[in-house]
Parts: structure tokens; C-alpha cells; sequence
């Protein structure tokens, strides 16, 4: 039997791709997503994943699905912190709606699912968080307030629960992509990926979410277990910390 991991917003984009090399690596794997049944449906019938469907940003769902995973899997020993979404307004017109939307999701959303598999971790001495940032998380971003300031407290959430985890035999890391070519940058004008995004690139292209998932694989491995409280960057050289 392999290791049980869970993704989070593992129907699609970066996250299924997480999910399939986590497969692929012999991991039991199970993915959740927000409301896309259709996506779910189309994913599964491709790998075999199963996906469950419940909000990260509500505590007593987390709570719920993670039971259901754990009867239908085993206890959970990866978690990857996958779900995100964006709510794009320059401040002056952000609503406190697409705030709060924000920081539930992307921030709240991996407190109430790592605090969900963090006490059984714990008992049995193992376990894997690795949570997906944003470059934007690192260097702030125009019109992006409430993604920025929730990928920025994932990390600062990381690095809290690496020195908690750490005597527990629990890593907890971050991968903190660039520009990926997913359906969220699908909404970008042509004109404006190539004039302004790609020259920002040193690599000059989109990274793919298959390059993203092989990082998480490595902090997901027994292998890194001496790996905790660290910033994976992947983004082409585009901002160096
Ligand atoms: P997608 O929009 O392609 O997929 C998002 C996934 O998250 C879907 O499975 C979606 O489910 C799920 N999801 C959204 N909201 C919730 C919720 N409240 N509860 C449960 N699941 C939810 O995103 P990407 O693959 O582009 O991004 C994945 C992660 O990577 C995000 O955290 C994003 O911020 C981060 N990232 C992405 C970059 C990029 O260039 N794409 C760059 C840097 C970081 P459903 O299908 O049901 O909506």
C-alpha cells in the first residue's frame, strides 16, 4: 500500500496534474474541488481518481470529507493544499465580498484542512503538507491585494507549522509558482501575455503544471524529510528570493 494523499482543487489545472504524478508515484490518492461537477466527473473517468466534493473554506466540511476520505482511503499522509482561486479588483474597488472570498479559500481554506489531518499526523509520527503559494504571494501584485496577502499568509503559516511538526516527524512546505499555463491564465489577452507577461520571464514561457506537481512530489516524498518550512520558487527566474 502506498502513502494516502489528498489534493485539494485536484480536478483540474495544477492540481490534477499534482494528483496524477502522485498516483503515478503509487500514492492512494484522493481529490476534492469546489462546484465544478462536470470537471470532476471528466477527471475521474481519465485516472481513476476519486473527487469529493465539499468548500475548503468551510471548517465543518473539511472536517466531514476528511473522515469520508480517511474510511474510504486510510489515514491521510500527504496533504496538499492545492484549492485557490483569484477575485481581481485595483483596492479602491475592492468589495469586502471578493476579500473575504479570497482569504477563506486560499488562506482559511488550509487552516481548516491541515487542522483536519494535523492531529492524526501527529499520532502516527508522519506526515507531508505542501501548500501552493504564488509568486504573487512573494512580491505582491497590482489589482491583487486579497490573493497576494492570502498567498503570502500561507507562507507565513508554513513556517509556523514546520517548527511545530518538526519533532512529529511532519514536513511542512510551500511551492510558490510563477505564471503557469492553466485555465486561470486563459483569461489573459493575448496582446498582454506576450508584450508584458513573457518578457518578465527569464526561461521566455509559462511553466506547466507537470513542473509544478514534480516539485510537490519531491516535498511529498519520504525522500525530503529534512526539507521543512521551505519556499519551493518555480516561476523561470522571474523573482529570485
Ligand atoms: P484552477 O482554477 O484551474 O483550479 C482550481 C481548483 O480549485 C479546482 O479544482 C476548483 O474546483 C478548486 N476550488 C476552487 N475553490 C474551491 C473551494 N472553495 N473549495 C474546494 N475547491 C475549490 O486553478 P489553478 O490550477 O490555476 O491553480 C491551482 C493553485 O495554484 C491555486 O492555489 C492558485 O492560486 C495557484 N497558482 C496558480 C498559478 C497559475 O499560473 N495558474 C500561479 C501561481 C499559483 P472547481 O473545479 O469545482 O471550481
Amino acid at each position: 500500500m502506498g502513502r494516502v494523499a489528498l489534493v485539494t482543487g485536484g480536478s483540474r489545472g495544477i492540481g490534477a496534474a499534482i494528483a496524477k504524478k502522485l498516483k503515478e508515484d503509487g500514492c492512494d490518492v484522493a481529490a476534492t474541488y469546489g462546484g465544478n461537477d462536470e470537471a470532476a466527473a471528466a477527471f475521474t473517468a481519465e485516472t481513476g481518481i476519486k473527487t469529493y466534493k465539499w468548500s475548503v473554506g468551510d471548517y465543518e466540511a473539511c472536517k466531514a470529507g476528511v473522515a469520508q476520505i480517511e474510511a474510504d482511503l486510510g489515514p491521510v499522509d500527504i496533504l496538499v493544499n492545492n484549492a485557490g482561486i483569484t477575485r481581481d479588483a485595483p483596492f479602491h474597488r475592492m468589495t469586502p465580498e471578493q476579500w473575504h472570498q479570497v482569504i477563506d479559500t486560499n488562506l482559511t481554506g488550509v487552516f481548516n484542512m491541515t487542522h483536519n489531518v494535523w492531529g492524526g499526523m501527529r499520532e502516527r509520527k508522519f506526515g507531508r503538507i505542501v501548500t501552493i503559494s504564488s509568486i504573487n504571494g512573494q512580491k505582491g501584485q497590482f489589482a491583487q491585494a486579497n490573493y497576494s496577502a492570502s498567498k503570502a499568509g500561507d507562507i507565513g503559516f508554513t513556517k509556523s507549522l514546520a517548527q511545530e511538526g518538526a519533532r512529529a516527524g511532519i514536513t511542512v512546505n510551500i511551492v510558490a509558482p510563477g505564471y503557469i499555463n492553466t485555465e486561470m491564465m486563459s483569461t489573459i489577452p493575448e496582446k498582454v501575455m506576450n508584450e508584458v507577461i513573457l518578457p518578465q520571464i527569464p526561461v521566455g514561457r509559462l511553466g506547466e503544471a507537470e513542473e509544478i506537481a514534480r516539485c510537490v512530489a519531491f516535498l511529498a516524498s519520504d525522500d525530503a524529510g529534512f526539507v521543512t518550512g521551505s519556499t519551493l520558487s518555480a516561476n523561470g527566474g522571474q523573482y529570485l528570493t
